[in-house]
């Protein structure tokens, strides 16, 4: 070492040159959640469980999403509709309970894809994330769109630009 390198006073003018000349340059941090980065088009976020123009269920509890879902996250149980509920569900068959767990989910979409009914779309809604791994279990109540007859604000809302045309 010789004496400048000794005393490191060259090597800490060096580096308080490095931190001066980023104080004016511009920030790439985000300070999310209060700014939000620009989605690219093709972002896939949050499911969504669709109902038609009338408001009903399209969810046909058919399971093509589930068999398509490669992390298996999607679990459904299906039941029949009775004399009467036609207004609520689309299909003969509906899902009584639908559950996607955000553990698993890895947001690839296959759900969407598998689907034949549109009842299911990945919105650009981010999922929040949480402490409670049971909160991350969201539930068919977590999933369904508000209905468009009742909610019209809410639904258009939640529907988003992702959501499929009817
Ligand atoms: S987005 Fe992919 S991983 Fe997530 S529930 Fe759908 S199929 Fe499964
Ligand atoms: S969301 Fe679509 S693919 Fe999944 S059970 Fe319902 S109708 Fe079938």
């Amino acid at each position: 070492m010789n004496f400048w390198e000794k005393i490191y006073l060259p090597a800490i003018l060096k580096g308080m040159a490095i931190t001066f000349s980023h104080i004016f340059k511009k920030k790439p941090t985000i300070n999310y959640p209060e700014e939000k980065r620009p989605f690219s088009p093709v972002f896939r976020g949050l499911q969504v469980l669709n109902r038609d123009e009338e408001g009903r269920e399209r969810c046909t509890a058919c399971g093509l999403c589930a068999l398509a879902c490669p992390a298996e996250a999607i679990t459904m149980e299906s039941a029949e509709r009775k004399p009467g509920e036609e207004n609520l569900y689309r299909e003969e068959k509906y899902a009584a309970r639908y559950e996607i767990n955000m553990l698993r989910c890895i947001f690839c979409g296959l759900c969407e894809e598998a689907c034949p009914k549109d009842a299911i779309y990945l919105s650009e809604t981010f999922t929040p994330a949480d402490y409670s791994r049971k909160k991350l279990i969201y539930t068919k109540e977590d999933l369904l769109i508000p209905n468009p007859k009742t909610d019209a604000a809410d639904f258009e809302k939640a529907k988003g630009e992702g959501a499929p045309t009817t």
